[in-house]
């Protein structure tokens, strides 16, 4: 059974990233190489056997045996995440989902049970709703994770993982993690922590987390132009992943390319930067959008409901994250601010995803959170006119601004809502 960490002193995740920014590539470049082989020599052949039988590995004897194993370049990228989130080990895989699936399978057998956030990513929410009853016979109870007696309340004696975001995607609800991992670790389970939207920011581990996963095609990677996912926690969790017999990343196989490892190692260095921006970025507009009467929720926000708490748990100096988000009553009126806000000022691009450096705004509950039913909406807090804002760094902030308080004069002041379309 996992126990409670108590929290030592203060973690600094740029700091623990930087200390592992120092392999030299083959020929003494600053940068890794990339390791193309999918597959390894061993100099005696009495060396293969130890491999197969779990003897040897990339940390124990030095052997690499397959690619969709452990690869060289990967698994720098995976000690580089594990630095940054405080972790003992890590591993990358090739896309988020292929993180949260196979992290979330390798701790559940059939007939088990998970505790869930409502509020999370719609492709989690229809994995662990939709697809694994049917296909697994593992059953999810989905509860508002801030309602801490229902989340307890939930648990079963079957109860292998309690799952939430740390900020949830799209309501920015903040997970309390210390007082989840004091639950989790009383019921025997483990407290898994979806940290794609404020990576830096928080440090999930340092809170009692078991395992956090990430979707690195967000701001980990932040070029919106690779998919890819990481998995960290302890050596002994990781190895399981990779175990030869019984790993669900090893044998479902979602492996990481080493050109893709290679592509978000380079971007690491400037990660901590480009979050710092996002969040000045957000918090401004946050700020200004209130005084404006608009329906803003921010994290940063002192009338924010988890203010308080994300202060408790973040980094200092990371500021509260570049997602926010804008309630505008209805999907027709959410619809109209988007169109204006792309095609009328080019603040930004109407997508999917988050993380970019240009500004992406989608309306949640019409698209990243569409697998939920509207009872499972209604519960997670995702109305129809919802937009969710992932704020990007490009252009002059007060350009920026001009054009998102143009739009919301438009549609979204509450002294203009009924009379809009
Ligand atoms: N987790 C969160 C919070 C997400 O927003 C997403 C995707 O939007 C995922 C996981 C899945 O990541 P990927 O698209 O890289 O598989």
């Amino acid at each position: 059974m996992p126990e409670t960490k108590t929290p030592n002193a203060p973690f600094d995740p740029v700091a623990s990233l930087a200390a592992t920014k120092h392999t030299f590539g083959e020929h003494g470049g600053v940068n890794m190489s990339i390791e193309a082989s999918t597959t390894y020599t061993v100099l005696h052949a009495a060396v293969m056997p130890e491999i197969f039988a779990g003897q040897r590995s990339p940390d124990h004897g030095g052997c690499y045996l397959y690619a969709r194993h452990f690869n060289p370049t990967v698994y720098t990228l995976g000690r580089e995440l594990a630095a940054l989130e405080g972790a003992e080990a890590g591993y990358c895989c090739a896309s988020g989902m292929a993180a949260v699936s196979s992290t979330l399978m390798q701790l559940v057998d059939s007939g088990d049970h998970i505790v869930a956030s409502g509020a999370i990513y719609g492709g989690t929410h229809a994995l662990l709703a939709d697809m694994w009853p049917k296909k697994t016979n593992v059953h999810t109870t989905f509860v508002s994770i801030d309602d801490l007696d229902a989340v307890e309340a939930a648990f079963t004696p079957k109860t292998r993982v309690l799952y939430t975001e740390s900020l949830s995607n799209p309501t920015l609800v903040v997970a309390d993690l210390p007082k989840l991992a004091e639950i989790a670790h009383r019921h025997g389970a483990a407290l898994v922590v979806d940290n794609t939207f404020c990576p830096v920011i928080i440090s999930p581990l340092q809170h009692g987390a078991d395992v956090v996963v990430h979707s690195l095609t967000k701001f980990i990677n932040g070029a919106s132009d690779l998919v890819a996912g990481a998995v960290v926690g302890s050596n002994d969790f990781i190895g399981q992943l990779m175990d030869l017999h019984t790993g669900a990343l090893m044998l479902h196989g979602p492996t990481m390319d080493p050109k893709a490892a290679f592509e978000v190692s380079m971007r690491l260095p400037h990660l901590p930067l480009r979050m710092v921006e996002h969040s000045r970025r957000a918090q401004l507009f946050a700020e200004r959008l209130l005084e404006m009467g608009a329906p803003v929720r921010y994290p940063g926000l002192a009338n924010h409901e988890d203010h308080g708490l994300m202060k408790s748990l973040l980094n200092d100096g990371y500021g509260f994250g570049g997602m926010l988000s804008l309630d505008l009553g209805s999907r027709e009126r959410a619809y109209r601010f988007m169109d204006i806000l792309q095609n009328e000022h080019r603040f930004g691009f109407m997508a999917v995803s988050l993380g970019y450096s240009e500004s992406l705004m989608s309306c949640s509950a019409s698209s990243t959170s569409s697998e939920l039913d509207d009872d499972a909406l209604r519960a997670a807090g995702i109305s129809p006119g919802l937009v969710r804002l992932s704020i990007g760094y490009t252009g002059a902030v007060e350009d920026r601004w001009r054009q998102l308080e143009d739009a919301v004069r438009v549609v979204g002041h509450p002294d203009n809502l009924p009379a809009v379309i």
